[in-house]
């Protein structure tokens, strides 16, 4: 609830002291002292639709903070050394329902100790683990306003401009894949009965949208039979005379592919991993293989799915290649760029995902490497008609003929994020992208470099992208490695891998950076999976000290490890002798 008392001791503070951090303590210290208590009137309900939050409320300085200085804030109130979580989970352990109301600033005092002081800090240039990473300035106003329309994308009646608005951002992104000419968008871009993609909340869903529209077209109404949407897989199969259905993609493939084949009720099992080659790209001659095997056995093929920049390395398929199989075999060609999809926007690096025009469907996240905020996700497809497999209509809304873009989404209610997507396009242009992509891919050269230079660290996966992936590796544990027996390669990859857990588990607990690891097949090492580090390099403000500071940390950490440096000397020892 909104407190005015607070208002009135909050402005006399301010203006003696213009320490943000002073100013809050004061003012809480001040609150607590006097024993206010909120009631649920209706009055007071009255005020918090009507009455917006004084600019020198607690509420009010905060946002003044964030809008002039987003990092400081962050910086200053995120604490960067780490609680464990179960000591994060004692805060947020009761399940009682808030029975009586709380004053706004009171609240903010909780969140700010609570939720934000112990958040992620995705956005400091030290962040650099994740494909979560900083916003555009421009990118908070402009989700208020976003917030404040309310605007609800499942109905033009509580849409109206919002939904030609998403229609042309898809009908962008499907040029930007595509690259068809003026007329085709003019015809196809604003049609009731076609579209030219959904837009959606992530990766997941766009993955999913991708598959479902595959099997619906795939299992579609043949004579008696009314369709997989309508009768349901046993049917379809039994009707079609298929002993089941795949989806191919790499080992590398995202594991969103699995939900959707449960949720399709075909089967995780059903999501055939290929392996891949030495740079982490589906083995062409395997997956024909595969597609032989498959066929011979009756198992229909639903689509194959080409990774355009995967999760843990950020290598491209041969996507060209694939396409030419997909065709063969008559399947579905996906292509999931939910990660790399962006790199497109950059004319000198748009050559890396050749063929991702043939592709039926194309995933992209504008929350990775487009820098919009998280709930950003898309799908296009080639073949303006093929959605029109999952259309749905409803009486009150969704009518046939409609523009409504709930007919032939997964979501219902959906939030209009295409405006920032629409915004950013705008704002940043091509151009801006391009420069934005190139310098990340740079920076990812520059530490590669700086690692394969560097004689305590092995450069495990080279970039293709701005994601790479390395290990600290002790100088003579190098030496070791190029003559060890398989036997001895195995021990000391054990005891490397421990040692890369524990340098990033301490890095990240430590907050002043963080990098991420996972676990991947090394084909130096037989295939076997080894533990990495993993960064992606999409903060345009992390500079080339920032990631000299990181390994320089590294090595001060690997020092510090008394268990399994010390192990791993030893086991040089026995080689050397
Ligand atoms: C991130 C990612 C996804 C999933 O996207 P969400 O937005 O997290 O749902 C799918 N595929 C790839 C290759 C990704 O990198």
């Amino acid at each position: 609830m909104l407190d005015e008392n607070e208002q009135v001791s909050f402005r006399s503070a301010y203006q003696v002291n213009q320490g943000f951090k002073l100013i809050l303590r004061t003012v809480l210290n001040k609150m607590s002292s006097t024993s206010r208590r909120a009631s649920a009137t209706q009055e007071s309900l009255h005020r918090i639709f009507t009455i917006p939050e004084a600019p020198d409320s607690t509420l009010g300085v905060i946002e003044k903070e964030m809008s002039e200085n987003l990092l400081g804030f962050l910086g200053q109130h995120i604490v960067a050394v780490e609680k464990p979580l179960n000591e994060i989970e004692k805060d947020f352990a009761s399940s009682a329902l808030p029975e009586e109301p709380e004053f706004v600033s009171d609240h903010m005092h909780h969140l700010l100790n609570k939720l934000v002081a112990q958040s992620v800090h995705t956005s400091s240039p030290s962040f650099i683990g994740h494909m979560t990473s900083a916003l555009p300035y421009f990118i908070l106003p402009l989700s208020k306003l976003m917030v404040g329309l309310n605007q609800n994308l499942v109905k033009i009646e509580t849409s109206k401009a919002f939904t030609p608005l998403e229609r042309q951002v898809l009908g962008m992104m499907h040029r930007l894949v595509y690259g068809d000419d003026d007329h085709f968008y003019q015809q196809w871009m604003h049609s009731a009965n076609h579209s030219l993609g959904a837009f959606c909340s992530g990766g997941t869903v766009a993955n999913l949208t991708a598959l479902w529209v595959a099997r619906n077209n795939l299992l579609k109404a043949d004579g008696d039979f009314k369709g997989v949407a309508r009768e349901g897989l046993y049917k379809a199969l039994k009707h079609y005379d298929y002993e089941g259905l795949a989806i191919l993609v790499s080992e590398r493939g995202h594991y969103s592919l699995k939900k959707s084949a449960d949720v399709l009720g075909i089967g995780q099992e059903s999501v055939i991993a290929i392996p891949t080659d030495e740079h982490n790209k589906i083995d062409i001659a395997k997956l024909e293989q595969k597609c032989q095997e498959l066929t011979r056995n009756k198992i229909r093929i639903l689509s194959l799915v080409g990774v355009a920049g995967t999760t843990e390395t950020g290598n491209i398929d041969p996507l060209m290649q694939m396409a030419e199989i997909a065709e063969r075999y008559d399947t579905h060609f996906h292509v999931d760029a939910a990660w790399g999809g962006a790199t497109l926007l950059s004319n000198k690096h748009r050559g890396l995902m050749a063929g991702i025009e043939l592709a039926d469907s194309v995933t992209i996240d504008a929350h990775k490497q487009m820098y919009v905020p998280m709930g950003a996700g898309l799908v296009v497809f080639k073949n303006p008609a093929s959605v029109s497999a999952i259309e749905h209509h409803a009486e009150y809304i969704l009518r046939k003929g409609s523009k409504d873009l709930g007919s032939h989404t997964l979501e219902g209610s959906r939030p209009g994020m295409a405006m920032l997507v629409y915004a950013s396009l705008h704002i940043i242009s091509r151009q801006g992208y391009e420069m934005l992509i190139n310098q990340s891919l740079d920076k990812a050269q520059y530490f590669a470099d700086q690692i394969s230079a560097h004689p305590e660290f092995e450069l495990v996966t080279k970039p293709e992208l701005c994601l790479l992936t390395y290990r600290y590796v002790p100088k003579e544990v190098q030496a070791m490695l190029e003559i060890a027996s398989d036997e001895q390669v195995e021990v000391i990859n054990s005891l490397l891998d421990k040692l890369t857990k524990f340098i990033q588990k301490r890095q990240r607990e430590n907050g002043k950076s963080f990098v991420s690891r996972t676990r991947i097949e090394v084909s130096r090492y037989q295939g076997k999976k080894v533990l990495v580090f993993r960064v992606v390099l999409a903060n345009p403000l992390t500079t080339k000290e920032i990631l000299n500071d990181i390994l320089a940390e590294q090595c001060e950490l690997a020092s510090e490890s008394k268990q399994y440096l010390p192990e791993l000397l030893a086991q040089v020892a026995k080689v050397s002798v």
